[in-house]
């Protein structure tokens, strides 16, 4: 590795707690088969140098459709897979997106309500975001 490379650029995962009129957006798995029909928050790998709230937006583009904003980090990281780390950023819907649509990586979306957020089989590692994203649901962005 050449010396001074930030290690971070490469090493976190930005998930995506899409929000919009107080439910929170979940994506299930098609691939890899390990982790296909399990649900997460959408997102992926940051780009060296990439900020990670562009790594959002970009992700949530590719995966989705969609132009979204993050709108502020969810405290705490979670580990995955080595080397990477997930970080949770909470998001929102630009006025005049295109609704998600499962474009890659995913096979179902469903937009969950409070009562209902634990309905589907979180993976592992994503939970204690949730977890953390979970109060935010009737507070958070509109
Ligand atoms: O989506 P992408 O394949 O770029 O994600 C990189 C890795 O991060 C995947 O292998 C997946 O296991 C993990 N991931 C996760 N939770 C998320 C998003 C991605 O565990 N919410």
């Amino acid at each position: 590795m050449t010396p001074g490379t930030p290690m971070t650029d490469r090493t976190v995962v930005v998930g995506a707690a899409l929000l919009d009129g107080g439910q929170l957006l979940a994506a299930r798995r098609s691939a890899p088969a390990d982790l296909a029909g399990r649900w997460e928050l959408p997102g992926g790998k940051v780009e060296p140098g990439e900020r990670p709230e562009d790594a959002l937006v970009r992700e949530l583009r590719e995966e989705l459709g969609i132009e979204a904003e993050a709108v502020e980090r969810v405290p705490g990281q979670w580990p995955l897979r080595a080397p990477y780390v997930l970080q949770v950023w909470t998001a929102r819907l630009r006025p005049g997106s295109p609704a998600p649509r499962p474009l890659q990586d995913h096979d179902e979306l469903r937009w969950l309500t409070p009562d209902r957020i634990w309905e589907v089989d979180w993976l592992d590692q994503d939970v204690p975001a949730v977890r953390e994203v979970s109060p935010r649901l009737t507070t958070g962005p509109r």
